[in-house]
């Protein structure tokens, strides 16, 4: 049996995967077992923030694979340490606790929401509010707060305590707030998933605000839009807010597992010893790989991810069967007039790598893909829309 053959025989059936096995690649470029090339506009949906095997990553994670590979959270280690340090300068948030993914970074968000409430305002006070069409992680509590039901089904009864409000709608915030005991709100600035929709800044404006006011927890699920991914290293701060905390995951170690949890102020000691825990949790090795990451994401980095988004929306707009394009940075969305799965197809039989969500054909290239790459990848995509 072929290795296609033995994934179906022997994986769970949970990916319907494309034709192809990808056995190596160097930075934006992956290889096939037959040896062909592709330009790859994935990135492993937003997690290999430099590409594949980039060389600064590799040699930090290397050495620290040469030190020590895992400890447990009974002992202190460094690199967890410098990874939290950097993600607090440069938030202004106060503490960071480390799992393994996106939806553990925000089940431990929606604990501290739930605890932050409980203990401020009593134990009945436990709703969470999230947006229709949002995207939050596929474990039970993480699919409750997901707005969208076709993942919903077959799984119930989820999680309780959650309710969904139409994005961009801040009446249904104010309305659900006033029926259900609020805890928290939470948010992405850019529903990935759900077809790479930013949510409009006089909103988040609002929503942020009315949080404040109100006592109620502000998350921002950063899963997808973090890491420099939106421009700016984490996407809230295109819209001049402050969140009590922010989740993420996907490209923050560069292509290892690790989620994060940052708390602000607000809720930066709800957390005591016993709350929560993660055996893999701030893993040395993810962690090396992470302060690799977060230090190239820097000012000149994050100017390059705008002007590499600029060139996209550029090269798209008013493109031939390309109705709307939508995004942020170098996430974007592609509304076609043919269906995006056909397109996805056909780019990848002509060498390009793509993703959809939802109907819309998505964007995630790395974050240095090189601007010739970047061309040439956009006439591939243009051509298959035509
Ligand atoms: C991918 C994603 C998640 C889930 O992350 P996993 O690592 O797959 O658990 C949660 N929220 C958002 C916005 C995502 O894009």
């Amino acid at each position: 049996m072929n290795i296609q053959e033995q994934d179906r025989e022997y994986i769970a059936g949970t990916y319907s995967r494309f034709p192809i096995v990808i056995v190596s690649g160097k930075g934006s470029i992956v290889t096939d077992i037959d040896g062909r090339d592709y330009i790859d506009m994935t990135s492993g949906i937003a997690v290999n923030s430099f590409g594949v095997s980039d060389e600064v990553w590799r040699s930090a994670v290397c050495e620290q694979i040469g030190k020590v590979q895992h400890m447990s959270n009974l002992y202190y280690t460094e690199p967890c340490v410098k990874v939290a340090k950097i993600l607090c300068e440069r938030t202004g948030l106060k503490r960071v606790f480390f799992s393994n993914s996106g939806a553990e970074a925000n089940e431990c968000a929606i604990k501290v929401a739930r605890k932050y409430a409980a203990d401020k305002k009593g134990d009945d006070c436990y709703t969470i509010i999230t947006l229709r069409n949002s995207f939050h992680g596929r474990t039970i509590t993480t699919l409750a707060a997901t707005g969208q039901v076709h993942y919903h089904e077959l799984f119930r009864p989820l999680t309780p305590g959650f309710v969904n409000a139409e994005a961009d709608n801040f009446g249904e915030i104010e309305s659900y707030a006033k029926i259900h005991k609020t805890a928290a709100i939470m948010i992405e600035c850019v529903q990935g998933e759900g077809g790479v929709i930013p949510l409009s800044p006089d909103y988040v404006k609002k929503v942020a605000q009315f949080a404040k006011d109100n006592d109620i927890v502000l998350i921002v699920d950063e899963v997808q839009t973090g890491n420099g991914r939106s421009g700016k290293l984490y996407s809230y701060m295109n819209y001049d807010i402050q969140p009590d905390i922010v989740s993420t995951a996907k490209g923050l170690a560069g292509g290892l597992p690790m989620g994060a949890t940052l708390m602000g102020e607000k809720v930066k000691d709800t957390l005591r010893p016993g709350d929560h825990g993660s055996t893999f949790g701030g893993n040395p090795i993810a962690a090396a790989g992470a302060v690799s990451v977060l230090e190239r994401i820097d000012d000149e980095l994050l100017a390059g991810v705008r002007a590499k988004s600029k060139f996209l929306f550029d090269a798209f707009t008013n493109s031939q069967g390309i109705e709307q394009v939508s995004g942020m940075g170098l996430m974007i969305g592609l509304k076609t007039a043919k269906p995006a799965k056909e397109i996805v197809n056909q780019c990848m039989n002509n060498g390009v790598l793509c993703l959809t969500a939802k109907d819309r054909v998505r964007l995630l290239p790395a974050l240095n893909i090189p601007d010739e790459l970047l061309a040439k990848a956009a006439e591939v995509i243009k051509k298959a829309c035509k």
